[in-house]
């Protein structure tokens, strides 16, 4: 079994929607980053890489390259899902932390599994979605910022999960 950590940390900054686990939601500022800056999505990857040996997203998807400007993280992780098939590595289960301090974010984790759950080819209960505020501290608990942790273990092997 092999296990990949990863972290991710962006602004949030009015005037750009706010995607996070690949869904868009309701709110007054979005995440800033060179793709669609969804933090959640951007910490798994980096979980993934870490688990298959394959660096880091900043190395696979450079913010210098102007045809990822804006695009959006869903794409990014089809295509390092599918780096993994290559070599015959598949997503065991991922878990994963978000710190937000708004908006409330329990009610949209149904909606983001439905959308991450069959990119990774897990079932919706290898996908643990966790939020967390920052309790008011620093950044992030002032709303300037949204910060995600996430792990993830890989097996070797070919074989799809069922979906449930
Ligand atoms: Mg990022």
């Amino acid at each position: 079994m092999r296990i990949g950590l990863g972290y991710d940390v962006h602004r949030l900054t009015a005037g750009r929607p706010l995607y996070l686990g690949g869904i868009r939601i309701p709110h007054d500022k979005g995440l800033l980053g060179h793709s669609d800056g969804d933090v959640i999505i951007h910490a798994v990857i980096d979980a993934l890489l870490g688990a298959s040996g394959e660096g880091d997203i900043g190395r696979l998807f450079p913010d210098s390259d102007p045809g990822l400007k804006d695009v959006r993280s869903v794409k990014l992780l089809k295509d390092v899902v599918s780096r993994l098939r290559k070599k015959r590595l598949r997503v065991d289960h991922v878990d994963v932390i978000v710190v937000a301090e708004s908006p409330r974010l329990g009610p949209y984790f149904e909606a983001m599994k439905e959308v991450l759950a069959p990119l990774l080819g897990v079932p919706l209960d290898r996908l643990g979605l966790k939020a967390k505020t920052n309790e008011g501290l620093g950044d992030i608990g002032r709303g300037r910022a949204i910060a995600c942790w996430a792990v993830a273990s890989l097996r070797t092997g070919s074989r799809s999960y069922k979906r449930d």
